[in-house]
């Protein structure tokens, strides 16, 4: 197994859980296998399709997932296909012989096209495996359920001999019973590793308005050097109107949601893959589908409803183990908005809960990951060191001043106004509103001028969590004051609130906190030989393109990371990188090693 692992895809040894799973269908059991995005579930089936000897056919829900994993076979010399109605009929005519043939080690195959060729010329060869890939979809408790999957529980009937093998990213109880007892699973193992994705760092910015969460996008980008990433949005005009944006600032993107046509879509798609635009915005229309290793950052625009959306959300980035980075920012708008949503849902209590625990994730003033991993039923009983809240606790002092300026300011209209008249009361400013209502004559007009707005949203925010005051959706969104509000109005309890800790005050002590974490995150060869990885990653682009490949097929940022470490400059050498096995050693070597003579 080991020697396979290193011949065909280069790596020295299993990710967890990998070599159990393997040895495991190598005995012809059926298994279910949960891992998280990037855990390494590939491997599982790809290796014992390598160690056996007939076919074996791998289920999957999507052409796009089918194609990204048939290159990434083809691209380390290993023969396999897909069948779909994507194809011609002469090439799927050739499959069809290349199986008979037995020149075929794995087949992709769509459930619908499954169930037709179960009945003939499948019949006829030798099927050493099946796995079923996104098996989450065979259930309806699933969050992407598709009809066509559920037919696969007779494959057993028609392969009573070969092991069957489910894999999924995201099934809870219900859902892991589920597939179990829908494919007819035999005395199935379940593997369940951890949910952890140390790589990804965990950021959340509360408060910012437009301006400010614009700018600090720019900012963030800048610090990727050129690294792929996706900007989510609640709605489809803010991905337009965050494309305007980063396009004025020279940043090339592409926006996707489903109000645009499947052309348009599927461009967008193929752009962001084959590094033609850094940046997708996008709705969360976009992301099932999208194998592409290398994303290096997610951003959310706006809160996410619940954090089962965010989490696979932020999953998308570092699928190679790479450091990534995720940013959330959260609004008292985006709180407003996605309540209405979850109160008009049908399902409202179980949809204000998740936005109640997205809510308290955002909020948190422990370990964000272990509030992740908790959500999950995994228990994580050490800090992160790689989420802000690890890496700059927060700080509370007593703003029982500043929350009572707040709520008289409330009070004095009658409780009669939105967030962001409040502020404009606060801060002395005289709009439309104000003047309509007169709210110029308040005794608060104008006492909260020493704070800037961005700044009074975020205690604002802080003040509706604390409880001070609740929103009232149904009558325009108006601010009013509740019971513990009151205590402190009137002086009877302090207020602890949280001190705003701001992007430019902190830039220069984020720069030593930043080397600091790197030495926890390990050593980013990245940034640390800019020159030789651009050259290597610029060599990659060019064979991508010849190849007419996505750059990360070709070869991964993990392996050009891993290169800029070992510099190889023989091509015996080339080939004891990690993530280099002999197709691409053969095929490679020379133009890599040629290349990295000249930086060393
Ligand atoms: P999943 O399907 O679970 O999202 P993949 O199978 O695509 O994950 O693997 C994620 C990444 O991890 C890929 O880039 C793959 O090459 C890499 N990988 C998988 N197994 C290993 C291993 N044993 N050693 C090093 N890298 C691995
Ligand atoms: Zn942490």
């Amino acid at each position: 197994m080991q020697e396979t692992l290193k011949k065909y895809f280069g790596f020295s040894s299993f990710r967890p859980m990998q070599h159990e799973v393997i040895s495991h269908i190598m005995e012809g059991k059926d298994a279910l296998v949960l891992m998280p995005t990037g855990g390494g579930k590939s491997i599982c089936y790809q290796l014992p399709a390598l160690l056996s000897e007939g076919l074996t056919l791998v289920i999957s829900p999507l052409i796009s997932l089918m194609k990204d994993q048939v290159d990434s076979l083809r691209a380390n010399g290993i023969p396999a296909a897909a069948l779909n109605s994507g194809n011609t009929d002469t090439s799927n005519l050739i499959i069809r012989r290349e199986c008979r043939e037995r020149k075929l080690k794995l087949l992709y195959i769509s459930p619908e096209r499954l169930m037709i060729d179960i009945q003939g010329w499948l019949r006829d060869v030798e099927i050493s495996l099946i796995a079923i890939d996104e098996a989450h979809c065979i259930s309806q408790w699933g969050h992407d359920f598709r009809p066509e999957y559920t037919q696969l529980g007779i494959l057993h009937e028609h392969f009573p001999h070969t092991p069957l093998l489910a894999l999924t990213a995201t099934a809870d109880k219900i859902t892991r019973q589920d597939i179990i007892e829908q494919l007819q699973l035999r005395e199935p193992k379940v593997f369940v590793s951890s949910f952890d994705r140390p790589n990804l760092s965990l950021t959340v910015k509360r408060g910012y308005q437009t301006r400010e969460k614009n700018r600090a996008i720019l900012t963030f980008i800048e610090r990727q050097h050129g690294g792929s990433g996706i900007i989510y949005c609640m709605s489809r005009s803010k991905t337009e109107s965050v494309s305007v944006w980063l396009s004025q600032h020279g940043i090339k993107n592409a926006i996707y949601h489903a109000g645009l046509s499947t052309e348009l879509r599927e461009k967008a798609q193929n752009d962001f893959i084959n590094d033609r635009v850094q940046v997708v915005c996008a709705t969360i229309a976009f992301g099932m589908g999208i194998d592409k290793s290398n994303v290096r950052w997610v951003i959310h625009y706006n809160m996410p409803k619940s954090i089962e959306s965010y989490y696979q959300e932020i999953g998308r980035a570092g699928r190679d183990g790479l450091p990534s980075d995720t940013l959330l920012f959260y609004s008292a708008g985006d709180y407003i908005m996605l309540s209405k949503f979850a109160e008009e849902s049908g399902q409202r209590e179980i949809n204000m809960e998740k936005l109640r625990r997205m809510e308290q994730y955002a909020e948190a003033d422990v370990c964000r990951r272990r509030i992740l991993l908790n959500y999950f039923g995994e228990n994580m009983s050490h800090d992160c060191h790689n989420c802000d809240v690890c890496q700059n606790p927060p700080q509370r002092f007593d703003g029982s001043v500043i929350v009572q300026k707040a709520l008289s300011a409330i009070a004095r209209t009658g409780e009669q106004a939105s967030v962001s008249t409040t502020i404009d009361i606060l801060r002395g400013t005289y709009s439309p509103e104000v003047r309509e209502k007169g709210y110029m004559s308040l005794k608060t007009f104008g006492v909260g001028r020493d704070i800037p707005p961005r700044d009074w949203h975020d205690y604002l925010l802080q003040m509706l969590q604390l409880g001070y005051f609740e929103i009232a959706y149904n009558e325009n969104n108006h601010l009013k004051i509740t019971p513990s509000g009151k205590e402190v109005l009137y002086g009877r309890t302090q207020a602890h609130l949280v001190t705003i800790i701001r992007e430019e005050a902190t830039s220069k002590k984020r720069g030593s906190k930043q080397k600091a974490s790197k030495q926890t995150n390990a050593f980013t060869p990245q940034a640390d030989s800019p020159d030789l990885f651009d050259a290597l990653r610029a060599l990659r682009k060019r064979l991508a393109e010849e190849e007419m490949m996505p750059a990360y097929i070709v070869m991964s940022d993990k392996v050009l990371q891993n290169l800029v470490l070992a510099r190889p400059t023989t091509i015996e050498a080339f080939g004891n990188v990690s993530g280099i096995g002999e197709y691409k050693k053969r095929k490679y070597g020379q133009v890599f090693v040629d290349l990295i003579k000249q930086y060393v």
